[in-house]
């Protein structure tokens, strides 16, 4: 899977207590234009490469408009393109009506930062406001329409018995079809230098 990063800064401050976002992408305030990236797509989609089409969140306000409404439909676009993109349950739900949408555009993959099945852990992470069952609503439309629906999750100093179960039965009951754990040590790291300071 190559990366294509379109640029942009998130506006969320998920982490706030536990040292800041443990997302580490290029900053910059500048996107990239819907030219560059139909032309980037279209280098990587004519050798046939999967393409990450990367921002903190697709369906953000910075991204929607300016990138996703952008991207090229996939039949006059790229024929057998797999493209990949980040997004936050909250903003696909209140965006797009319509999965279609994504298939449109060559959009297969979709991941969600998902962290923990436990709402109060997610609360205390500080990320964007969604239910669990927001969660299993989005990621069982999403395997509906084929598209694979892939969840980031954390496992934290602060997770419990009960948090680690409530993760666990979410996973169950949605069965997404990958999951990346976030490395423990990176939140421990970020936690223990904050104590520190
Ligand atoms: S939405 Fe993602 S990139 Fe943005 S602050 Fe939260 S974790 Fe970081």
């Amino acid at each position: 899977m190559k990366f294509l990063y379109a640029g942009g800064e998130c506006k969320n401050h998920c982490f706030a207590n536990y040292g800041g976002c443990l997302v580490h992408t290029p900053k910059t305030t500048e996107i990239l234009s819907s030219e560059e990236i139909a032309y980037q797509l279209g280098l990587l989609t004519s050798k046939h490469e999967q393409a990450f089409v990367y921002t903190p969140d697709m369906f953000s306000d910075l991204y929607y408009k300016s990138v996703f409404l952008e991207l090229p439909f996939y039949d006059g676009g790229f024929p057998g393109a797999y493209i990949a993109v980040n997004a936050s349950v909250r903003t696909l739900i209140d965006k797009v009506k319509d999965f279609s949408d994504l298939l449109d555009r060559g959009i297969r993959e979709v991941w969600f930062g998902i962290e923990s099945g436990d709402e109060l852990m997610r609360k205390k992470y500080g990320k964007p406001n969604f239910s669990n069952s927001e969660v299993a609503f989005t990621t069982k439309e999403l395997q509906r329409f084929g598209i694979h629906a892939c969840w980031y999750l954390l496992d934290s100093k602060d997770d419990t018995d009960s948090s680690r179960l409530a993760t666990y039965e979410l996973i169950r009951e949605c069965e997404p079809y990958r999951i990346r754990i976030w490395p423990l040590e990176d939140l421990e790291d970020l936690s223990d230098s904050e104590t520190k300071t």
